[in-house]
């Protein structure tokens, strides 16, 4: 089919235009009350950033869906964005598919993905404004089940996925950062979970699976945070230094408790300092969350010395990452 077609196509799939976002914007009722430092994506800066974390209601814990949100990353302005939904977890851990992907959506999701990053290269090859869009997702390193990690990434990487992120959500199964099981903190000591996250952190890293690290302080989320957790910090950037892979700069922190960017200032300076390529993501669930927050974490990052973001575009151990200025 010729590409004008899919476009026209697509197009038809795609009844929501500027007037729906609108009213998603204005009904962001999730969001905290908005921060003017903290502000959602302002498009007159957008095109200096691609946002690396996005999802969509196909993971069962978002706003809106996949195609609510490429159209709203098609109109938010922003240079490149990374689709990042979460794969599929094994039945025990996620039987109501809450917090992951089915199976069966993995290869439609990546056609989509496909499907609409070339109508949006089409777009800019018009001369209208639509981002670079990179098929991506978001992997699990589950402790007590490696293997299944393992087999995960590779049927993803086998469907199409280019790059994929690596997170710590769970410990033992224990997902440390679900508001439903903040309980279990209280029946926790703080220094102990942040030893096992940290310690399984750096096993993920050096799994060879992952082409960026998501939200690498996570365990903060609830403002749970050792008395002085440097220790981490330095531990965790020389082990990504080491591996040769990317590290999230995630704004997904400033809608949290803990009310800050993962990473923290202190951990940013040190994976600055170990010249370890850093990537923006939003981890938006929600139209008004793409790109949230960017112009202060590029103002963050410049602070401590960095001057690009970086922006995988494939597997980063070939090499494919291209820099953008900040
Ligand atoms: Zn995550
Ligand atoms: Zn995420």
């Amino acid at each position: 089919m010729p590409i004008e077609d899919i476009i026209d196509a697509a197009a038809d799939d795609l009844p929501l235009g500027l007037s729906f976002l609108t009213s998603a914007l204005l009904t962001a009722e999730d969001n905290e009350p908005v921060n003017q430092k903290w502000s959602s994506l302002d498009v007159s800066t957008a095109n200096r950033y691609a946002d690396c974390h996005i999802h969509s209601t196909l993971c069962g814990h978002a706003k809106h869906t996949l195609s609510e949100m490429l159209e709203g990353i098609r109109v938010s302005g922003l240079r490149a964005a990374i689709f990042t939904e979460h794969l599929p977890l094994p039945e025990e851990i996620d039987p109501n598919r809450e917090v992951s992907m089915r199976f069966s959506d993995l290869e439609p999701y990546v056609a989509t993905l496909k499907e609409t990053a070339e109508k949006f290269d089409y777009l800019r090859s018009k001369g209208e404004d639509a981002p670079r869009l990179i098929v991506g997702a978001e992997a699990d390193w589950l402790n007590q089940d490696p293997d299944w990690s393992r087999q995960s990434v590779k049927e993803a990487r086998a469907a199409g996925v280019d790059v994929v992120l690596g997170s710590v959500h769970m410990l033992d199964g224990w997902a440390f950062d679900d508001p439903a099981q903040v309980e279990e903190w209280d029946r926790r000591d703080t220094d102990e979970v942040w030893d096992f996250y940290f310690s399984e952190w750096i096993k993920a890293v050096k799994s060879g699976l992952y082409d960026v690290m998501a939200h690498p302080d996570l365990p903060k989320k609830f403002a749970f945070i050792p008395a002085d957790p440097r220790e981490y910090y330095h531990e965790a950037a020389a082990a990504i230094a080491g591996a040769g892979i990317l590290c999230e700069v995630s704004t997904g922190g400033l809608r949290k408790p803990c009310k800050e960017l993962y990473p923290s200032q202190d951990f940013l300076q040190e994976l600055v300092r170990l010249n370890v390529g850093l990537t923006l993501g939003s981890d938006a669930h929600s139209i008004p969350e793409i790109g949230y927050g960017f112009d202060y974490a590029a103002e963050q990052l410049l602070k401590t010395g960095a001057s690009h973001q970086s922006l995988p575009t494939g597997p980063v151990h070939e090499g494919k990452i291209e820099l953008l200025l900040l």
